[in-house]
């Protein structure tokens, strides 16, 4: 446990010291009523503002991930997550934030939006975090947030545990961890620590293993002092009446969302070995989520061979030398990549 950790001494001073925005829904709570309070149009079905707390879904959410609601914020995405984090806790032009390189590209386009400076620490060769090489970072007070994504987008693999411990134990800023994959791993999550570690916040998504990339909705969980700053600078009606309702309803289903993890798992598998017995590819790396990066002969003829045919695949060429990240689509497509695969003579 973390002593004298006080997140709030990390915000800055002006989303500290501003006055939110009051909704007509913050100052009046309650279904029944003539409402003639937010200017809405009295006639259709989507004519009301959504709720802008999101209560009932986050109650089923507190119930699905075992975190108590008032330790959730919801996002328009994980990626307005990643851009209010920097707008809390960074003030532009002066502080800094930390991440890893090949990862997730919102953490560099967002610090650059806010005019943060974003240091980026090259992975080894297995994709893992050398703790030596950030632990003079550590103690740099200018630095606010460390961006930790795991599994790791594009490379696929986890962070080993007792690293990412480390770091928020020796860190004295904010720790973030993507989670965004988590589903596909069988790495737990970190978002039952965070009455441990008053500096972390896990961010996960419902756009991969929940299937709703469409709806814009993600989770951080942390803190209540750090979720009330979320809330504090979220737009008032960040996520649309119809996106809770999908999440809801999504959520309602039960477990169904688990059977599609365990068949593209069982599917990331069987592509693995298959991939393996065609000429180009040099290497398959090992994957804890719904994605392979494969090295292969000639990446970018191979790219644009396979759109040829109508089958893309992400280029990461620039990234991570010679690799195109292949997600791991139905069956159906899948044999279709393949298929193509075996025809092409690199
Ligand atoms: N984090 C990671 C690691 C991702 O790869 C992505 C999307 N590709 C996101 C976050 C964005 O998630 P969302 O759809 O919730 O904005």
């Amino acid at each position: 446990m973390k002593e004298i950790f006080d997140p709030g001494k990390l915000v800055r001073a002006n989303i500290k010291a501003m006055k939110p925005y009051s909704s007509a829904r913050d100052e009046f709570h309650g279904s029944a009523g003539v409402f003639l309070d937010a200017n809405e149009n009295p006639y259709g079905r989507l004519n009301r503002y959504p709720d802008p707390y999101q209560w009932k879904l986050k109650e089923q959410i507190s119930k699905l991930k075992g975190v108590p609601v008032e330790n959730i914020f919801l996002g328009n995405g994980s990626d307005e997550i990643i851009d209010l984090s920097f707008r809390i806790f960074c003030n532009p032009g002066n502080d800094k934030a930390l991440t890893f390189s090949p990862t997730y590209g919102m953490y560099e386009v967002s610090a650059e939006a806010n005019d943060i400076k974003i240091i980026k620490i090259p992975l080894n060769d297995q994709f893992q975090i050398r703790f030596n090489d950030i632990k003079p970072y550590l103690s740099d007070t200018s630095i606010k947030l460390i961006f930790i994504c795991s599994p790791n987008n594009p490379t696929g693999n986890c962070i080993k545990r007792d690293v990412i411990e480390r770091i928020i134990n020796d860190f004295a800023g904010i720790v973030v961890i993507d989670e965004a994959y988590n589903d596909f791993s069988d790495e737990p999550s970190f978002r039952n620590q965070i009455s441990e570690f008053p500096n972390l916040i896990v961010m996960q998504t419902f756009s991969k293993a929940f299937g709703m990339a469409s709806v814009r909705v993600g989770m951080a969980f942390a803190n209540k002092e750090i979720v009330r700053y979320y809330n504090k600078l979220k737009p008032p009606y960040n996520i649309s009446s119809i996106n809770q309702a999908a999440v809801s309803k999504n959520i309602e289903n039960g477990d169904r969302y688990k059977t599609q993890v365990e068949r593209i798992k069982s599917e990331r598998k069987r592509i693995n070995e298959e991939l393996l017995k065609i000429p180009a590819v040099l290497k398959v790396f090992p994957s804890d989520s719904n994605f392979l990066l494969v090295r292969v002969n000639d990446p970018d003829t191979l790219y644009n061979m396979l759109v040829e045919r109508s089958i893309i695949v992400r280029n990461r060429n620039s990234i991570v030398n010679g690799c195109l990240r292949i997600t791991i689509g139905s069956k159906r497509e899948n044999t279709k990549l393949l298929n193509a695969l075996k025809k092409i003579n690199l």
